[in-house]
């Protein structure tokens, strides 16, 4: 059994720590995750410039790139050994709704999916990580529940979030849907000392889509989420209706 762990809070991340302690003695571990934190990238890769990696002093590997990019350098020439499992996080901060598509957390789960090998994404739903060793023994549970019964849909990309709390451990686990979320709140506009207008992007609007069977239900009920994720973007219900579009005439 071989794990490959990543996330996107970068490989000093608590987190990561975390993760890594609740897979011991499950198999060998190789852990490779961004030297600095690369969180809101996305399935980003680097392809402008070339990447190093670099081993901390507790074995942990870092790259000077993205979430995406750590898990796509492990899997295609940094180790010479292919992981059965991929797994990411644990995050700082909830990754629900429509925050999965921003999300490197889940990125670096996916890009495990992508290369055809079962993952899960692990987060937080607060920031500050408080009570992390019991986000870990869920993450134990969840880990330890897949490889006593392998799904049999293979591969699969699992996205946890996990309720910031003493007793998550004991929390029931429900399988949910993506919910929605507001857009964003407006940007934040400064002026840096140079007398130049400076943009920060702005938080995450609430939740907008909230209703039972939703990550966000699960959590805000003292749920852990478990949402099945899939890659293809493509409305499949819309695609008559544009055939019909694309057949009407056009006028001159
Ligand atoms: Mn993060």
């Amino acid at each position: 059994m071989r794990i490959l762990i990543a996330n996107d809070d970068g490989y000093l991340a608590p987190g990561l720590a975390a993760l890594v302690r609740a897979c011991e003695g499950l198999g060998d571990i190789d852990v490779i995750a961004p030297e600095q934190n690369a969180s809101g990238t996305s399935n980003s890769l680097t392809l402008n410039r070339p990447l190093s990696a670099y081993t901390s002093a507790n074995g942990f590997h870092y790259l000077n790139g993205t979430p995406s990019d750590c898990v796509h350098v492990a899997l295609t020439g940094l180790f010479d050994r292919r992981p059965d499992l991929v797994l990411s996080g644990i995050n700082q901060g909830a990754n629900m709704g429509d925050d999965t598509l921003y999300s490197g957390t889940v990125a670096a789960a996916m890009e495990g999916f992508l290369f055809g090998i079962p993952a899960i994404a692990f987060s937080q739903v607060d920031k500050g990580w408080e009570h992390l060793d019991a986000a870990a023994k869920v993450a134990r549970q969840v880990i330890e529940q897949v490889l006593a019964y392998p799904p049999s849909r293979r591969p699969f990309l699992l996205n946890v979030n996990i309720p910031n709390r003493v007793d998550a451990a004991d929390l029931p686990m429900h399988v949910t849907r993506l919910g929605r979320r507001h857009a964003s709140e407006p940007v934040i506009r400064q002026q840096n000392p140079r007398g130049e207008t400076m943009y920060w992007i702005g938080p995450a609007g609430d939740a907008r889509v909230a209703g039972e069977g939703t990550d966000f239900h699960a959590t805000a009920n003292g749920r852990v989420s478990i949402t099945p994720l899939q890659i293809d973007l493509t409305d499949h219900v819309a695609v008559p209706d544009w055939q019909s579009w694309l057949a009407a005439p056009t006028t001159p």
